[in-house]
């Protein structure tokens, strides 16, 4: 599928010498494999090109994967071909100067509601960004080489965007390029091992947070990670995002949502939906994303109880409409 977009993608990685990376803010498994898998296999197929990861801020949860390169000054980008990955909107990319790339590529599978680039290769039914890298080497495995150490960080973005290979827009495909990864040799015992292994304090944080889950009426979940719990327990960003994960198995809570106090004021929002189509309520307030995932931005509890109720209605009309629901 695509070919003719993956071909011109390999032949500007082929023109120019200088690589420059990208991906979204605040960092996930998907975003970081797939830059880091990228730049592994231009870096074992091109010795020579220099090629390099450029972000502004950094994952805690990814940091077994390596670090990154540090930022260059405005004239190094002249040059240079920058590829983004894994990020629907220019606004949320972590690397302020893309923009100064000679050329810009995307590739992404989020739903293209914001283009950009000069290449733009999206597919949105992709299970993640990493699966397009690995189709993308598959493509033109010919020419292409792929590493252990490039195939375990493309691996862990397909663990972590799939939830473990369980979400719906996993397929044949997705399983066949997975497969081709293992066969690189993967050590998969430690990696997840680095996904999974929490530490004894973040158990005692979600006895507490599942004592906090409340529910609207017709059953969506939530709880708010406040400033002061945040504090109690000494979250970081991660640890505090990672708590929409307690809410994922509750029977009749098709929609689920954790909202998290930022430093600025301002509350972010993930939200997350098994059966239900979600993401227009992200795109009502300042966000967006995938069809049962997405995020967004809230300034008040006002907004928090508007998207509540957004999100109940939307649930009821489920129910109501379907049988069977679980
Ligand atoms: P998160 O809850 O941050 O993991 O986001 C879930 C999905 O929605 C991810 O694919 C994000 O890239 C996307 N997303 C999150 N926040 C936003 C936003 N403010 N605007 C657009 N997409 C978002």
């Amino acid at each position: 599928m695509n070919y003719e977009i993956k071909k011109q993608i390999l032949d500007k990685i082929k023109e120019y010498d200088k690589i420059i990376i990208s991906r979204h803010i605040r960092p996930d498994g998907d975003c970081t494999g797939s830059t880091k898998g990228l730049q592994a296999i231009i870096k074992a197929t091109y010795p020579h090109k220099q090629v390099y990861l450029v972000n502004s801020d950094y994952s805690d949860y990814m940091a077994f994967l390596g670090g990154e390169d540090e930022q260059f000054d405005d004239d190094f980008y002249s040059d240079a071909l920058v590829i983004v990955l894994d990020t629907a909107s220019t606004d949320r990319i972590s690397n302020k100067k893309f923009h100064l790339g000679k050329e810009i590529i995307k590739i992404d599978h989020h739903i293209n509601i914001a283009p950009y680039g000069d290449i733009s290769w999206v597919e949105n039914l992709r299970s993640s960004c990493c699966e397009m890298i690995v189709d993308f080497y598959n493509t033109f495995k010919d020419e292409l080489v792929i590493t252990k150490e490039g195939a375990t960080c493309l691996y862990t973005g397909m663990v972590t965007d799939t939830g473990r290979f369980r979400f719906r827009s996993v397929d044949g495909e997705t399983m066949r390029l997975a497969g081709l990864l293992l066969d690189q040799g993967i050590d998969t015992d430690t990696l997840y091992a680095h996904l999974n292994l929490e530490d004894y304090n973040y158990i005692v944080y979600k006895a507490y947070a599942l004592k906090q889950i409340k529910r609207t009426e017709n059953g969506v979940a939530y709880i708010h990670v406040d400033k002061e719990m945040q504090e109690k327990f000494g979250l970081s960003k991660e640890d505090a995002s990672a708590t929409v994960s307690f809410l994922e198995n509750i029977r009749g809570s098709l929609i689920w949502v954790v909202f998290i106090d930022n430093p600025d004021g301002s509350i972010r929002v993930r939200l997350r939906s098994r059966f239900v189509y979600c993401h227009d309520i992200g795109e009502n307030w300042r966000g967006g994303g995938h069809e049962c995932a997405c995020g967004a931005t809230l300034y008040s509890t006002d907004e928090i109880n508007m998207l509540l109720n957004e999100a109940d209605t939307k649930l009821k009309n489920y129910k109501e409409t379907h049988e069977g629901w679980l």
